[in-house]
């Protein structure tokens, strides 16, 4: 239902809780953080409440510090049930990629299938963890993230808007196919989100992705896009902001 996504200097947190507030809104039943911490491990908070139990938890977060990267979720179910085990962000077996996602991957069924006959034990009911599994698969073989969200993208059938982050190396990219998502960037760091309003504070300038489009989030967007589209974008100044 939403996503938002940072990579900051600053802390990831606060960036995260306040755009998931503003994401509220659009109704959702459960809501999730991952924050890759300075260590290259990940601190992942879920709920089925509130974002304020989110904030809470990340407020009372003991372990590595939280570093300037990461991915925020609300969810709206539509395949499991509505609970924390279900909610996003979704890992690999390796814990070692997350992602959060928006909308249906309609051949979750059979892409399940053939990653537990390969050895993937899945944690969820949810069409969305194939995702995380087949870019650790695509990341084994290329070593390359960008790479691997590409591939794994492209075995997809339905709609997406995805942003995995890599918490050993920290990078982050994003993917879109028929569900909203922009990237954006300021002074402060380059921000994803499935909408501006959320983020809107944070950032001087966004650019929409189009369906089949492989963003990474780095300092320089290094931008993928298929068909049509081939050109890569330009900036668009977020006008919410400031005025
Ligand atoms: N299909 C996914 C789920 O059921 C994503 C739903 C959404 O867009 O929030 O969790």
């Amino acid at each position: 239902c939403g996503i938002v996504a940072c990579r900051m200097d600053e802390s990831a947190g606060p960036f995260l809780i306040d755009a998931l507030k503003l994401l509220e809104y659009r109704g959702y039943d459960s809501a999730g953080v991952a924050i890759r911490t300075v260590d290259g491990t990940t601190a992942s908070s879920r709920t089925t409440q509130r974002v304020e139990t989110l904030e809470r938890q990340l407020d009372g977060w003991v372990g590595p510090a939280l570093s300037g990267t990461g991915i925020g979720h609300t969810r709206w179910a539509t395949h499991g049930a509505v609970t924390e085990t279900n909610a996003h962000p979704h890992t690999d077996c390796l814990d070692r990629v997350s992602i959060v996602h928006n909308g249906i991957i309609e051949n979750a069924d059979a892409l399940r299938l053939r990653l537990q006959t390969t050895g993937h034990v899945f944690a969820s009911e949810v069409d969305s963890e194939v995702v995380s599994h087949l870019i650790e698969d695509e990341l084994i073989v290329t070593g390359d993230l960008r790479t691997a969200v590409t591939s794994a993208t492209a075995q997809l059938d339905g709609s997406w808007a995805i942003v995995a982050l890599d918490a050993q190396t920290g990078r982050m990219v994003a993917a879109a196919h028929r569900s909203p998502l922009l990237v954006a960037r300021s002074g402060r760091g380059v921000f994803a989100a499935s909408d501006i309003n959320a983020i809107a504070e944070w950032v001087d300038e966004f650019q929409a992705m189009s369906d089949g489009d492989v963003v990474e989030l780095a300092d320089e967007f290094s931008w993928t896009r298929s068909g049509a589209h081939s050109a890569p974008p330009s900036f668009v100044a977020s006008t919410w902001s400031g005025a």
